[in-house]
Parts: structure tokens; C-alpha cells; sequence
């Protein structure tokens, strides 16, 4: 039943749906058969028990009822001589049609004997009657027939048509046990094919089952697995891999979500623009080893700091990060910005090239405002950027906060 577990779905209950038809047709055959033989066999019992022996009890009547008591009768002048030929003349003729048709039907080999010697009788019998007929024409006295030879004649014949009627019934009750003995062998044949018939489609069915039933699992197994790699593989689209921080990917699908529903519910939104004072200089005296190293600790400043869910840090690209903050008023983003810049430095990474201080620090461009529909969708990113540009231009290592979308304002 191995091979089951390989077969395709629709292979497996392809091979169920064979296998009943396949199951229905033997039984249907097998009943076809069944009652086909039945069929034959009573006919055999009635053409060959049943026929006959009422073929014989008729003979046995007709010399009894029509030829003995029209000679009988004649004898003692009850009916008259032409009577009794008319009489006996139908009955011989009835006689002859009956013996002719039962000795037609199958015999046995035994029986075949007895037949021909019956036959002998029944000739001989028959002449008697026929003399009877010739006497009648000759007109002889029918007073003076032997009734002794009448008794005689009709009681052998008697005696050996009772014989045959006790054989054929014989056979009959033979051919009867036989024929019963046999379908009795017969239904406990078809019980037990039909048993095992149903055994096998059940036992077929229920690996089938069963191992439809273990695909079904493997694919829902499959399907969790593909889901975790999937949130996965979207996890690492929208990371940056030496940060850890969100990329500029998801920040393009977080920016216009939270702006959105800023704007619908005229809340704060804070952008702030990130960007390390003269890196540039950072690398070429430390090396990018040094650098990656730099930007990892900031990276680390910036979610240390901030802390709450809806706060979101991403870095947008070489040196420049992006903090994207929902529900903030411009006293708290003006806070945490500073918060941002103090941490930084506080770090202590020993910034040689840089012209502002001796460790590494960062200027922040930030805006704030209550969205509404008016807002711009990329004016908080120009804004912000102007910002930057604002704080490099007035020194570095500072934050500058706007509150409005258009014009600057220094903090
Ligand atoms: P400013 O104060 O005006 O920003 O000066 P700056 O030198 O930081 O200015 P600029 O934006 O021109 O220099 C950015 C430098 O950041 C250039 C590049 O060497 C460095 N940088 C960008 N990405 C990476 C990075 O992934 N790793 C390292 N180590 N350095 C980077
Ligand atoms: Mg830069
Ligand atoms: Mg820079």
C-alpha cells in the first residue's frame, strides 16, 4: 500500500472510484450468473422431473379411466360398442402422444432399459385394446370379453408405470437436493467474494484516506512554513542590514501610511532628517571599518531613545537617518531631538577631522505640525531636509525645528 502515498490526489480517488466500479461490476456479474444458473437448473427440474411424471400419470389414467372402463362398461352393455370404440380410439391415441413425448425427454443411462421394456408393455397393451376395436367392428359379443384378462392387461401396465412414476419421482427429489446443495455452495461463494470484494475496497479506500488526509497536513505544514519565511524575507526587504533600522523601503510605505491618518485625524506628525557631521573625514581617518562601526552606535543612540511603538528610525541612506514620530508636539520632538544630539556625543567616538568637536556628533533638520488636508505629501521630507541645510550652514552638531510646513523657524 506504499505505493498509495505517491500517487497525485486525483490518482487517489481515481483508484477508489476504480476500484468500486471495478467492485460493482463482479457483483453484478456474479448475480447475473447466479440467477442465470437457477434459471437452467429449474427448468431442467421441471422438463425433467416434473413433465414427465405428469406425462406418465396421465397414461396411467387414460388406461385406467378411458380404455379399461369403456371395456368394462361395453361388457356390461352400460355404454354401447360404438362408445366404446370412439372411447378407445381417443385414448390410445392419447396414450401414444404422451409415451411418444415422454420418452423424447433426457434419460439417464439406467433409466434407458427400463424405457424400452415399458415400451414392450405398453405395445403390447395397446394391441389388446386394438383387438378390442377389430372385435367391436366384427361386431362380436361384447358380454362374453374376459374381464380377467382385462384386469390383468391394465394391472401390468399398471405395475410398470408405477415404477417409472416411482423412478422419475426419485430423480426428482435428487435433482431437488442437488440443486438445493449447490446453491447453498454457491451463495456461500458469492458471500465470501462479496466479502472480499468489500474488504478490499475498504481497506484501499482507507489508505487512500489516510494518506490524503497525511498530504493534507504536510500542506498545511508547508503553507505555515512558506508564511513564516515569507514575513521573513518581507522583514528583511525592509531592514538595513548593518543597522538593523528600518530601510528607506519601508520608510516610502510608513511615511505615507502615518501621514495619512495624520491627516485624517489632524494630529502632530514630526519628520526629523539625520546626518552625520563630516563622515567623510570620520572614514578617511578611522577607515569604513571604523565608519560601519560609527554608524551602528548611532543607529543604536536613535533607538535607545526612541522608545515609544509608534516611533519609527530608519536609515535612509550612507550616513543619513530619518525619525518619523505620530502624536508629538513640537516642545517633545524639540526635546527628543536634543535628547538625540546629546546622546551622540555623549557616546565619546573620537571624531579627529571633525571641525565642531572632538567626538562624533549629528545635525538634525526636524518639522512639526498638526496634519490636515492641505499639507503637502513631500513637504515634511523638503522641509526637514531644508532644515539640515540650515543646521550644517549655522555650525553642525544641532537640531533647527520648524512648526510650519512653508517657512523655517529657528529654535
Ligand atoms: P557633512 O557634515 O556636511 O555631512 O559632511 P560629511 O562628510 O558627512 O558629508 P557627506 O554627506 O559628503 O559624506 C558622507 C560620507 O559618508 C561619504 C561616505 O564616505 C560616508 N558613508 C556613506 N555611507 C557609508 C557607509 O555605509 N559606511 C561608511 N563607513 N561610510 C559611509
Ligand atoms: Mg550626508
Ligand atoms: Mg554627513
Amino acid at each position: 500500500m506504499k505505493f498509495i502515498e505517491t500517487l497525485r490526489l486525483r490518482s487517489k480517488l481515481f483508484l477508489v472510484f476504480v476500484l468500486i466500479t471495478v467492485g460493482l461490476i463482479t457483483v453484478s456479474i456474479l448475480g447475473t450468473t447466479y440467477i442465470n444458473n437457477m434459471k437452467k437448473n429449474i427448468d431442467s427440474l421441471y422438463f425433467g422431473s416434473l413433465i414427465p411424471i405428469t406425462e406418465l400419470n396421465e397414461i396411467l389414467q387414460t388406461y385406467h379411466y378411458e380404455l379399461a372402463n369403456s371395456v368394462y362398461r361395453v361388457s356390461r352393455s352400460d355404454i354401447t360398442p360404438i362408445e366404446a370404440k370412439i372411447n378407445i380410439k381417443s385414448g390410445l391415441k392419447k396414450i401414444n402422444k404422451k409415451w411418444k413425448s415422454y420418452a423424447s425427454h433426457f434419460k439417464r443411462n439406467d433409466e434407458l432399459d427400463y424405457v424400452a421394456y415399458a415400451n414392450l408393455e405398453i405395445n403390447a397393451a395397446n394391441r389388446y385394446f386394438s383387438k378390442i376395436i377389430n372385435a367391436i367392428d366384427a361386431q362380436a359379443d361384447m358380454k362374453k370379453l374376459s374381464i380377467v384378462t382385462l384386469e390383468k392387461r391394465v394391472g401390468t401396465i399398471h405395475q410398470v408405470l408405477q415404477k417409472l412414476i416411482n423412478y422419475e419421482t426419485q430423480i426428482a427429489n435428487y435433482e431437488r437436493k442437488t440443486f438445493i446443495a449447490t446453491y447453498d455452495n454457491m451463495l456461500a461463494q458469492i458471500g465470501l467474494i462479496l466479502f472480499l470484494i468489500i474488504v478490499t475496497i475498504l481497506s484501499v479506500s482507507w489508505y487512500v484516506f489516510r494518506s490524503i488526509q497525511s498530504d493534507q497536513t504536510k500542506l498545511e505544514i508547508a503553507a505555515k512554513k512558506l508564511k513564516v519565511a515569507n514575513k521573513k524575507l518581507e522583514n528583511v526587504s525592509y531592514t538595513d542590514s548593518l543597522t538593523n533600522l528600518h530601510n528607506r523601503r519601508y520608510f516610502n510605505f510608513v511615511y505615507e501610511r502615518e501621514l495619512k491618518r495624520a491627516k485624517r485625524n489632524k494630529t502632530y506628525i514630526t519628520f526629523m532628517m539625520l546626518d552625520i557631521d563630516f563622515f567623510k573625514q570620520y572614514n578617511d581617518t578611522y577607515g569604513h571599518v571604523e565608519g560601519d562601526f560609527a554608524l551602528k552606535s548611532v543607529a543604536k543612540v536613535l533607538k535607545d531613545t526612541l522608545k515609544r511603538p509608534s516611533d519609527y528610525v530608519f536609515r535612509l541612506g550612507g550616513e543619513e537617518f530619518g525619525v518619523l514620530l505620530t502624536d508629538t508636539d513640537e516642545t517633545h520632538s524639540a526635546r527628543l531631538a536634543r535628547d538625540i544630539g546629546d546622546a551622540i556625543r555623549a557616546r565619546h567616538i573620537k571624531h579627529e577631522g571633525s571641525k565642531v568637536h572632538e567626538y562624533l556628533t549629528i545635525s538634525i533638520g526636524v518639522v512639526c505640525c498638526i496634519a490636515d488636508d492641505a499639507l503637502d505629501d513631500d513637504v515634511l521630507i523638503s522641509r526637514a531636509d531644508e532644515m539640515l541645510y540650515e543646521a550644517k550652514e549655522s555650525g553642525r552638531d544641532r537640531y533647527i525645528i520648524t512648526s510650519n510646513a512653508t517657512t523655517a523657524k529657528t529654535a
